[in-house]
């Protein structure tokens, strides 16, 4: 097969591919980099359309234009990632690239290979990059990875990160492989025995590149609207449904392992009161400020916004003696930190219920007894905590 064929190749895959991208978009593409990967991708394909012309398009088009659009695809996937992963870009770096990208290209008037020798190393840089951010994120993501979906995400992540190193290391080193060779071949010259494997592998680099990023961006908005879907839209805490599903799990272990775990039910005391003489705006923020300052305070577990002023915290792995000393320390912070100043002006104290998991129980008669202990915890006066064995 020869190069023009190729490059041509290039272009139906990459348009296809920019098409598909474009009809399938959404809002949330510009944040997650999608829209700017999408103009990545068919700047990419109408360069390889402009590099085929060559010999019979002018070396304006074929050269100077053709790498223009080159540069700006490449510098177009690179600026996608670094949205996808939240991290800064500047402008004048990549334009510099693409300046000097079109300037070769002009100079060599669209003879393919005194270019790609330039391209090979510039590119090939971008491609390293690409390829450490994107490991160095996942890495720095794995600590997140008990969330569904985000396995998968680190793999896909990680072979996209993959085929950038690989790309980075095939580019130069095929400029390199150019630059060395004695008779420098004019366009359109497939003889060297390795310019087809590289045009191969850079198809298949294309295809994981982009069918990866579009399964990225993907994921992340499936785990985006799953974590919306079990965190409180006031507070932010974990809602309802999110310690239904750890409730499920926590027996689940309990029975397995035989280890115990506590539930604390957690009813702020008085609260009707602050909002009916602040209003239910001032209400909101009391609850918004003592959620962080629950969540701050919980060294292991984790805090649910369970309904209106109550709250449940789940502890791994204790027995009732820890979970009332954990419990009882939670009140005190409560009653005396979380109240003093103007921390949490709503929240004088609070009352909590605990209750242990024991051999046999199922989520109701643990939250049954939680809530008995927590009942109590109001009558006996408030601004304690309670157990129910
Ligand atoms: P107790 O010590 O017996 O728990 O008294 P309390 O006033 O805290 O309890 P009660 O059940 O009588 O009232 C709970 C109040 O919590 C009623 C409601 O105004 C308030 N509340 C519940 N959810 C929200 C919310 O999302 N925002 C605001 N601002 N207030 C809420
Ligand atoms: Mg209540
Ligand atoms: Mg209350």
């Amino acid at each position: 097969m020869d190069l023009r064929t190729l490059f041509l190749a290039q272009t139906a895959l990459l348009v296809t591919v920019a098409v598909t991208l474009w009809l399938a978009r959404s809002s949330a593409d510009h944040a997650n980099g999608l829209r700017t990967w999408t103009w990545g991708i068919a700047a990419q394909g109408l360069s390889y359309s402009l590099l085929a012309g060559a010999g019979h398009l002018p070396a304006l088009l074929s050269g100077g234009l053709a790498n223009a659009l080159g540069a700006l695809g490449v510098a177009l996937l690179f600026v996608a990632i670094r949205q996808f992963l939240g991290l800064a870009w500047r402008w004048q770096p990549l334009l510099l690239m693409g300046l000097a990208v079109t300037a070769v290209g002009l100079a060599f008037g669209g003879r393919y290979v005194g270019a790609t020798i330039f391209n090979g190393f510039a590119y090939g840089l971008l491609q390293l990059l690409n390829a450490w951010v994107l490991w160095r994120d996942r890495r720095a993501a794995s600590p997140l990875g008990h969330l569904p979906g985000q396995h998968g995400l680190l793999r896909v992540q990680a072979l996209v990160a993959l085929a950038h190193l690989l790309m980075g290391l095939v580019l130069p080193l095929r400029a390199l492989l150019l630059a060395l060779g004695a008779d420098q071949p004019d366009y359109l010259d497939m003889s060297k025995g390795w310019q087809e494997p590289v045009f191969v592998f850079s198809f298949v680099y294309l295809v994981v590149c982009s069918l990866g990023f579009l399964l990225m961006c993907k994921m992340r908005a499936e785990q985006e609207v799953r974590e919306l879907a079990l965190s409180d839209g006031l507070t932010g805490l974990a809602n309802r449904r999110a310690l239904d599903e750890d409730m499920i799990r926590a027996l689940g272990l309990a029975q397995h392992s035989g280890h115990s775990f506590a539930v604390l039910m957690l009813d702020i005391d008085h609260f009707k009161a602050f909002n009916d003489q602040h209003g239910h705006r001032a209400g909101d923020a009391a609850l918004r400020q003592f959620s962080l300052c629950l969540q701050a305070e919980l060294k292991s577990g984790r805090a649910y916004r369970y309904g209106g002023e109550e709250f449940t915290v789940l502890l791994p792995e204790i027995g009732a003696e820890q979970a009332m000393a954990l419990a009882e320390q939670l009140r005190a912070v409560i009653a005396n930190s979380c109240s003093s100043a103007s921390a949490l002006p709503g929240v004088r104290s609070a009352s909590l219920g605990v209750a242990v998991w024991q051999s046999g129980d199922d989520a109701d008669r643990l939250f049954g007894r939680a809530d008995r202990a927590l009942y109590r915890a109001k009558t006996q006066g408030r601004n304690r905590v309670e157990l129910q064995l």
